[in-house]
């Protein structure tokens, strides 16, 4: 059995820190000598251009090319064409192509599991797989959580988080009923917390009103700060960028709190063993 975690970092809200997320928490978690791939599922290739690689549209080989092997059965080599980055982590990029995978996926065999189909092939690698989702609850959003342990939710300080939440709530748990029936939501990661307001105060007492103790939120807040906005054309972590920021230690304390939750995973299948 493969010791590898997958991660959806997913809210079909945009601009919430889903990007920004998957960089600094799957460069944390390799600074802690965890061997981390991550998949870009956007088409935007965000994540992609995050990491350095501008020109999207030049790449041969990115996560379309890889649904389309599944799909056609014409997989050769699965790690080819996967992004390796200074900072220690991988990356199966993305480019508009993946757009046309909304469609594509309809018709396939197993529409709902092609990214799990192709993660198996390649998860024996890594110790965590996280995958940055795209604003949408469609097709290749549903990939990403029937491929996925658990979900991060970054959830933007402001009023009302709580009304698109319910939709992203109620997918996830049919994605646990109907396909994926180990799926966790890990927790809601509060992000872009701006000090002078009391957004954020009001943000977790709304959420709390609306799930109860039902979703945890991070201990950990991610503050808002200008180096967070600048790291994006930069192609490096905010470690890389500007490790002294309040930024850059809080998703390192977020990555703390998201091994400890491995490790307790760790500590129940050593249970189990014996
Ligand atoms: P999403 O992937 O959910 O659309 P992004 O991670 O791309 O969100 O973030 C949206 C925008 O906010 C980007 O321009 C990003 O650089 C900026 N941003 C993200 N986190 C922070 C932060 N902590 N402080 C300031 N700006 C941030
Ligand atoms: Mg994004």
């Amino acid at each position: 059995m493969s010791n590898c975690k997958t991660i959806s970092v997913c809210n079909q809200k945009g601009g919430v820190g889903k990007t920004t997320t998957t960089v600094n928490l799957g460069v944390g978690l390799a600074m802690q000598g965890k061997k981390v791939l991550l998949i870009d599922a956007d088409p935007q290739g965000d994540l992609t251009t995050c990491l350095g690689w501008q020109d999207t549209d030049s790449l041969g080989i990115t996560l379309a090319t890889k649904l389309t092997d599944v799909i056609n059965e014409t997989m050769t080599d699965p790690m080819v064409g996967i992004l390796h980055h200074e900072e220690g982590v991988d990356l199966v990029p993305a480019n508009l192509e993946l757009s046309a995978m909304e469609f594509n996926l309809v018709n396939a065999m197993s529409r709902e599991t092609t990214l799990k189909n192709y993660l198996s092939q390649v998860k024996n690698r890594y110790d965590y797989v996280i995958i940055d989702c795209m604003p949408s609850l469609g097709m290749v959003t549903l990939n990403a959580l029937s491929a996925a342990d658990s979900v991060i939710i970054p959830v933007q300080a402001q009023y009302l988080p709580a009304k698109g939440m319910t939709q992203l709530v109620q997918t996830i748990s049919k994605v646990k009923k109907y396909i994926n029936p180990d799926i966790k939501i890990d927790g809601m990661l509060l992000t872009l917390v701006d000090s002078r307001t009391n957004l954020a105060k009001s943000t977790v007492e709304a959420l709390r009103a609306n799930f109860g103790n039902q979703i945890r939120m991070y201990r950990t807040q991610i503050p808002i700060a200008v180096k967070a906005a600048e790291t994006s054309s930069k192609g490096k972590s905010i470690y890389a960028y500007e490790p002294n920021s309040t930024v850059s230690k809080a998703y390192a304390e977020f990555t703390k709190e998201v091994l400890a939750d491995g490790r307790k995973k760790e500590r129940l299948h050593s249970h189990e063993a014996r």
